[in-house]
């Protein structure tokens, strides 16, 4: 399951805190980094309704079917998620949102995307998490992206077991990581 913690976003400052019990969330604390008080300010995070359709999936039975559908569905979970820290930085970096969403739009697979971020952030994606403890989580999701890109154009031998190992570095590590991207970049 990704649903570990219950995170909100401050909207004023852009940091994304854990909020368990929702006293942040609810509007009885303020904000720790920025001190806002304001309730109208905080948003849940993620937004996508994907936590949900994870969270309610039952899934086949079978392991391979189970494991393909897993496949594709956390690889999408990592893409809107990454489009959405990406969208955050141009804006950061103060891009008009026509430019943002052309560059976006142009850059629409998973290696043109890391490659935005090298030319945004000055990193690779690999080399800014591996550093805060998160290579094994990128090297899970990089590995699992090429699975999916060779299971989608051909037909290809998956290899469940090394899945399950990424799988599992996916789910652990899926919403910390952007976390922490969205702490260290866009606040
Ligand atoms: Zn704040």
């Amino acid at each position: 399951m990704l649903r570990k913690n219950f995170y909100v976003r401050c909207s004023v400052c852009k940091s994304i805190i854990t909020d368990d019990e929702q006293r942040f969330f609810d509007g009885f604390d303020p904000c720790p980094e920025c001190g806002n008080k304001g309730s109208v300010a905080r948003e849940l995070w993620p937004k996508l309704d994907m936590l949900d359709v994870l969270d309610s999936i039952k899934f086949p039975p079978d392991v391979n079917d189970a494991g393909k559908l897993k496949l594709v569905l956390y690889c999408a979970f990592f893409e809107a998620l990454f489009e959405d820290f990406l969208a955050g930085l141009l804006d950061k970096m103060n891009t008009p949102a026509d430019m943002v969403d052309y560059l976006l739009e142009s850059n629409s697979s998973f290696l043109e995307r890391l490659g935005l971020f090298k030319q945004t952030s000055g990193e690779s994606l690999e080399t800014v998490l591996g550093k805060a403890d998160y290579g094994e989580f990128i090297r899970a999701i990089m590995f699992l992206n090429d699975e999916k890109n060779r299971f989608v154009v051909q037909d290809h031998e998956i290899n469940f077991e090394l899945l399950a190992k990424s799988f599992q570095a996916a789910e652990q590590n899926m919403l910390s990581a952007f976390v922490f991207l969205n702490n260290k970049f866009l606040r």
